[in-house]
């Protein structure tokens, strides 16, 4: 018996999909997972309560519009509501974003390599990604950036601090850049790391947007909030763009219990960015202590570290999980090393200092 299969659009060809990040557990030995930048602590009680508490309701369907987290983020940030638009995940409302903006014929210029999420929502689409090179591996080449945007350039991704390199742009070269770029080409920042940043150089995209119509700022509560696993980022753009990024949501993509998670965690900012503290200060022990064993890392202004291995990368991520650490490879470049609980940062130290 022959089967037709459905006609998928070709632009779905070789697209690759995303890695789901194993469990931490290796090879029945409990491990430390620090391979997909999550935040190591768990829900703060009260976080915990709005989040219980609102799982009562989940017969019915969550407020559409996130009215209650939308007029707190406008608020906290000082931005009219009609700026703000929320979706499922930052990566969510990355993807609304290039449905918004970038067909077939379209080109999405970023840095490669950056998150792994551009190539593949840009592909989606059916757009070109048009990749920029980071200078040494490492930093976005802004410059080259700029030249890379043609006419049929529709949207720019910035990612500042940029994963999986732990790298920023620092204001005056974003400055000159969003200077350069056409005033109908939309620059998105991507800020899902802004928390972590301590280099008083980098400017806050916020800042930023305000007297420039064609820059998205692009956030999320995954990272330093702790709501990784409830789905909640947001963007802060002017008109047409936030109200275009309300129509391309999915309907009710945001569940009531990551809105009133998430809003408990606005009202709850001060224990959390006290975490967040926490974690700077380990990022620092972690990244002093592998120079001190000799490797090279960039300064990192985000939840993790970046360690270039080449070659060696693999290995190296097969010798951390043996020792129960599961740690983020990209193959022939280098390993990405989230920042978690000291115990599993000391695992990873031990693992990286037998490895050289
Ligand atoms: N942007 C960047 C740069 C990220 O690293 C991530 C998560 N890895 C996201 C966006 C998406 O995060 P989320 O969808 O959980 O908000």
């Amino acid at each position: 018996m022959s089967e037709k299969n459905p006609k998928l659009r070709g632009a779905l060809d070789g697209i690759p999909t995303y890695k789901p990040g194993r469990p931490a557990a290796a090879g029945g030995r409990a491990a430390y997972k620090l391979s997909s930048n999550e935040n190591p602590y768990p829900p703060l009680p009260g976080v915990l309560e709005s989040a219980v508490g609102a799982a009562g309701t989940f017969n019915r369907y969550p407020d559409m519009a996130c009215s209650a987290l939308v007029a707190e983020l406008a608020e906290r940030f000082g931005v009219p509501a009609e700026h703000l638009a929320t979706g499922t995940g930052s990566v969510g409302v990355a993807q609304q974003l290039i449905q918004a903006t970038a067909g077939p014929g379209d080109e999405v210029v970023y840095a490669w390599r950056s998150f792994e999420a551009y190539p593949i929502i840009t592909r989606i689409s059916g757009a070109r990604p048009v990749e920029v090179p980071l200078t040494s591996g490492e930093v976005h080449d802004l410059d080259a950036m700029a030249d890379a945007v043609t006419e049929r350039t529709r949207l720019v991704f910035v990612c500042n601090p940029n994963n999986p390199t732990s790298t920023v742009v620092r204001r005056a070269e974003l400055e000159r850049f969003l200077d350069r770029v056409p005033s109908d080409v939309l620059v998105v920042l991507d800020e899902a790391y802004r928390e972590f940043i301590r280099d008083e150089q980098v400017p806050d995209g916020i800042e930023l947007y305000r007297d420039r119509p064609n820059v998205c700022v692009l956030r999320t509560f995954s990272k330093a909030y702790g709501l990784a696993g409830l789905r909640v980022g947001f963007a802060v753009a002017h008109e047409p763009v936030a109200a275009a990024l309300r129509k391309t949501a999915v309907p009710f993509g945001v569940s009531r219990i990551a809105q009133d998670a998430a809003v408990a965690s606005l009202r709850s900012e001060d224990a959390l960015l006290e975490r967040v503290e926490s974690l700077v200060a380990e990022r620092t022990r972690v990244r002093d202590a592998l120079i001190a064993q000799g490797w090279t890392v960039p300064e990192s202004q985000a939840n993790f570290v970046w360690l270039r291995l080449g070659e060696r990368t693999l290995d190296f991520a097969a010798a951390c999980e043996e020792a129960g650490v599961m740690v983020r490879p990209f193959a022939g470049e280098g390993v990405r090393v989230t920042i978690g609980e000291d115990a599993g940062n000391d695992l990873f130290l031990g693992a990286a200092e037998a490895f050289r």
